[in-house]
């Protein structure tokens, strides 16, 4: 005898509900973000959706669940509706006052935990710190390592200061509401910085979740998109170690333009790293004597 269909159960009928939803505004990964929602509402893990797919949501756990999927149907970016994002598999709070973690952005932490670990590094500057990803990630992977976050946007700096201690690396990581490297005191062995990078111009081109929630303040880089790299690789040399390093994050096309502000700004020895779809994503430069 053949085992009797069971009905559509609740929490897998919850989720293929909301990935409909999702699928037919044009979300990419429609039953991925329903999964994470529902995870979201009913606070269950990713096992126990699989494993007990009949359970039931209350009607609470529904009418919360229905607001997020309207709010992510109206491209709210899912992370700030989690509240949370993994970066460098570390997991961060995230909010409006920052922009989301990016994972092109691990190639930049990366590429400086190896070379800061390679040259022995005790003091590092992240310029731009935002929800403060690359300083927590930093300092978890190098515990000799001593970071100074700067950030103009205040807001910013009280998410970064949630996540340090959210990560136990408060104490050996300082946050400075500041414009660039002004009033931070080096010398550093190395300064990592992703600031905003995006040109005027495309900004209206972005998808919906970027142009639409993310701080513009925190993406704009103005008409070349450089404007804030460019007065950053003025300042970086006097800030770092003879031996130290600079390395920026940038956008498509940019490299080049970059590798000569760093060049301008006495640093040598530029490097510049793709990112995973093959575009130049990472610049560093070196303060040799
Ligand atoms: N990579 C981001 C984007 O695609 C831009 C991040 C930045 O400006 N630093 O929107």
């Amino acid at each position: 005898m053949r085992e009797a269909i069971k009905p559509p159960s609740p929490v897998a009928s919850a989720i293929a509900s909301v990935a409909g939803r999702l699928s037919e505004v044009g979300i990419e990964r429609p039953r991925a973000e329903a999964e994470a929602l529902v995870r979201a509402v009913s606070g269950v893990s990713r096992e126990s959706v699989l494993l007990h797919p009949d359970r039931r949501l209350s009607a609470d756990q529904l009418s919360q669940l229905e607001a997020l999927t309207a709010r992510r149907a109206a491209r709210e970016p899912l992370p700030y509706l989690l509240g949370e994002v993994e970066f460098y598999s570390l997991p961060f709070r995230v909010s409006p006052s920052a922009i989301v973690p990016r994972p092109e952005t691990e190639i930049l932490v990366e590429a400086a935990i190896e070379r800061a670990r390679a040259a022995g590094a005790r003091r590092a500057i992240e310029v731009g710190t935002g929800c403060g990803a690359i300083a927590v990630a930093l300092a978890q992977h190098l515990p000799q390592v001593r970071v100074t976050a700067t950030d103009v946007s205040f807001p910013a700096l009280l998410l970064a200061r949630e996540n340090c201690r959210r990560h136990k690396v408060g104490r050996r990581v300082s946050l400075i509401c500041a414009d660039l490297l002004a009033g931070v005191r080096g010398p550093a062995d190395c300064i990592l910085a992703n600031l905003p990078y995006v040109r005027t111009d495309e900004f209206e081109q972005l998808e919906p979740e970027v142009r639409d929630f993310e701080p513009r303040a925190a993406l704009d880089g103005g008409a070349d998109g450089l404007g804030h790299i460019r007065r950053l690789c003025v300042q970086v040399f006097d800030h770092l170690a003879d031996g130290g390093f600079a390395a920026l994050e940038v956008g498509a096309g940019q490299a080049s333009e970059a590798a000569k502000l760093l060049g301008a700004g006495r640093l040598s020895r530029i490097e510049v790293i793709a990112d995973h779809a093959g575009i130049d994503r990472v610049v560093i430069g070196w303060r040799r004597e």
